[in-house]
């Protein structure tokens, strides 16, 4: 239930989180307005208007996009147009503020590229003014003005001056921009703008010194991945990606930032195809240097299982290639901030990397290393009685409020993420070396350091607390009670060796039936359904017997269960192997049903759980009032071991026909929303690491049986079952 306390948290105390967080080490990032539209034909993030006898080609108001012209490939925003004498038109571009990236390098202009196809388009050019946040005024200015010596048929730079607008402008204040209709023209008219941003005042620039160098490529089907040596020249701007088809011209298919050493380029050939790769770098004014080596790649048909093993491996690589260098560990998200890591999600990419040795995707010494790494680290981070908090800053150790003030404490719900994770790790790590011997005793040191007890609050408390802060105190006073992700938390205090709570707490708090947990479950689903804890009524053919309103999002059945075996977990309600499996089901149905008729569900297009949205990141559930229309990859995939061929069927949809879209260098993205032809440009840490983990426990139970071996999870599994419900 941490997903909307965690938003309204968010909205309320976003500006003292700004504040707080200037101390955390991330560099700022040039403001990108547009570069791609994430999905075909329309960009979302744009709001098209015209009245009287003009006319702007829109697609449910939103700008076209053409991919038949691209400054940065794939695609570019097609603007075409009537300006007529009494009428108007206008287009906003607005910025997609992504989750984090709030540090920006202070802009002195705006800088994009225009393609004209006639010289007659010149002199009926937009108007141009900045979206500001509210109450602040400003001039706009003619784009015909700064076009004098635009040539057609080729990408030209315009660059506007941002003091033409208004002076004494911050970059983070700029919403976005307008264009709108100037001068007339009675003929349709269309040009092309794409790379839409603010940059800072180009100083003399060093040309780039360093030779880009491809290191392999590696061919599926459908698609190549390209992988390149990290880059260290700070003049880089973009990695330039291209690929040559038989004899034919390089194309130029694809950019990259500087900090990602590698490419996914979805071609969409099945068969067996060679293909020829290079790339180049670009420097701040898009001057290029010359070509890397060239490589040889091919696509080919590819098995089930090679299926399977290629969503692991595309998705560890998010924790692997893509964690925080210092630390080790997980970003929140990608894009995002930099240096700032979760704790959930660290614990649940180290049992990726488990899978990927498992695997032989990365070798067992290099692990080691990862590891010796990650538990120094941790050993040294910032804990309130052994607990860490929710962000971790990966350069210093130190606690990062994101979520606000109040929360800058410890987080009991993302420490049992962590410990989870690092359980498995310590039986898997078992060899007799001083490196593994490491990794194992401080792995026990933190663990037998984490005071659950203390988060109790009180010695006789029923409740187990979510937060606790040496400031703050129990001020957020948040009390986990399930149904919900935290099995896991009252798991681990009951299994603690050195600061247990009793196990009766497993009925009395996790299950408890008091008027508090009553009212809790209620406000969580606005139903009295499941609010006993036990639910009993059928849903879609099927009879839930545990779930708050009809079971509640998926990832209630994803993050406890990683290691945590729900075949071993009866209590006196239910399994919660068949629990789950009926609360995947329920998910499932609701998708082939689909009440509110949104594009794409059925029963290859399903899954409705946490993620990243066209407005926001929240939880979504199988009914009406909670179902926004997304569809987050995770949902199906990470809940193979209890719906295998229905999760398969996802799996291959998702990938063979949304891949274009939806697939990318760590994987699939968060989540996508065809009504709104919308798809998050995001990778979420909580979430690229589920489907590794459960798709591992779906074809062998690794990351079950080695959590479940632990002595301590043993004689908790033996506590549980000897208490008895409340009644
Ligand atoms: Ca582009």
């Amino acid at each position: 239930m941490i997903k909307i306390f965690l938003n309204i948290n968010c909205y309320v105390l976003c500006m003292m989180c700004f504040i707080f967080n200037l101390a955390a080490q991330e560099i700022p990032y040039v403001k990108v307005l547009f570069q791609n539209s994430t999905m075909p034909e329309s960009y979302y993030f744009s709001e098209v208007a015209y009245e009287g006898k003009s006319w702007i080609r829109n697609i449910n108001h939103k700008i076209p996009i053409t991919e038949n012209y691209a400054f940065t490939p794939g695609n570019s925003l097609l603007f075409e147009y009537i300006s007529a004498k009494e009428g108007s038109w206008n287009v906003d571009v607005s910025y997609d503020a992504l989750r984090g990236m709030d540090y920006f390098v202070e802009a002195d202009h705006i800088s994009f590229w225009l393609y004209l196809e006639d010289v007659s388009a010149k002199q009926s050019l937009p108007d141009l003014s900045l979206i500001l946040e509210e109450n602040q005024t400003e001039n706009s200015i003619a784009l015909s003005d700064y076009t004098l010596n635009s040539q057609v048929n080729s990408w030209h730079q315009i660059v506007l001056p941002l003091k033409a607008f208004k002076t004494a402008l911050k970059t983070k204040d700029i919403k976005g921009i307008k264009f709108s209709q100037s001068a007339e023209s009675n003929e349709i008219q269309r040009f092309y703008i794409d790379q839409i941003e603010f940059l800072p005042e180009l100083k003399k620039q060093s040309p780039i010194s360093e030779v880009p160098k491809l290191i392999k490529t590696e061919g599926y089907e459908r698609h190549i991945d390209v992988h390149w040596e990290s880059v260290k020249d700070a003049s880089v701007r973009y990695v330039k990606i291209y690929r040559q088809e038989a004899q034919n011209e390089y194309n130029y298919v694809g950019i990259q930032s500087p900090w990602i050493d590698g490419f996914t380029d979805y071609i969409g050939e099945s068969s067996a195809k060679k293909y020829n790769y290079k790339i180049s770098y670009l420097d701040n004014r898009y001057n290029e240097t010359s070509a890397s080596q060239v490589l040889k790649a091919e696509t080919k048909k590819m098995t089930d299982d090679e299926l399977l093993d290629m969503i692991q491996q595309s998705h560890l690589r998010y924790y692997w290639d893509g964690a925080e260098p210092n630390s080790g560990l997980a970003l929140e998200n990608i894009p995002g901030r930099t240096s700032m890591i979760a704790t959930g999600a660290s614990g649940f990419g180290i049992m990726a990397i488990i899978v990927g040795v498992h695997r032989k995707f990365i070798a067992r010494e290099e692990a080691v290393d990862r590891f010796l790494k990650i538990t120094r680290f941790l050993n040294k981070a910032d804990r309130f009685h052994g607990v860490y908090p929710h962000f971790l800053d990966g350069s210093t150790g130190k606690t990062v409020p994101f979520f606000g003030s109040r929360d800058n404490g410890g987080d009991l719900v993302e420490t049992s993420f962590l410990m989870q994770g690092l359980l498995t790790v310590r039986q898997f790590f078992d060899k007799n070396n001083q490196k593994e011997k490491e990794i194992r005793e401080t792995i026990t040191k933190l663990w037998e350091a984490v005071e659950w007890d203390w988060y109790k609050r009180y010695p006789d408390s029923e409740f187990l607390l979510w937060h606790w802060s040496p400031d703050q105190e129990w001020t957020i006073n948040h009390k986990l009670i399930g149904w919900n992700e935290t099995m896991i938390t009252y798991f681990l205090a009951i299994a603690s060796p050195k600061h247990e709570i009793p196990a009766s707490m497993y009925y009395s708090g996790w299950a408890s039936p008091s008027q508090e947990a009553q009212d809790y479950r209620i406000n969580w689903g606005k139903t009295k359904d499941g609010s006993l804890y036990e639910n009993g009524n059928t849903y879609y053919g099927n009879q839930l017997p545990v779930g708050v309103s009809n079971g509640g999002p998926l990832f209630f059945t994803h993050y406890s269960y990683l290691g945590l075996n729900p075949h071993k977990i009866t209590d006196t309600y239910c399994n919660y192997f068949e629990n789950n499996k009926r609360i995947a089901e329920i998910n499932l149905r609701y998708y082939i049903e689909n009440p509110k008729n949104y594009q794409g569900y059925g029963d290859d297009f399903w899954g409705l759980t946490a993620s990243d949205g066209p407005k926001n990141y929240a939880a979504n559930e199988p009914n009406i009032n909670n179902d926004e229309g997304k569809m987050t990859p995770t949902g199906a995939l990470s809940s193979f071991t209890y719906t295998p061929e229905a999760s398969m069927k996802a799996l291959k949809n998702y990938y063979f026909n949304y891949g274009e879209h939806l697939y990318g260098y760590y994987g699939f993205y968060d989540a996508i929303a065809l009504n709104d032809n919308w798809r998050s440009s995001l990778f979420m840490g909580l979430n690229q690491a589920p489907p590794v983990i459960m798709i591992e426990n779906y074809r062998s139970g690794l990351l079950w049986g080695l959590f479940m071996k632990n002595e301590d999870v043993q004689i908790a599994l033996a506590k549980i079952n000897s208490e008895k419900k409340i009644d």
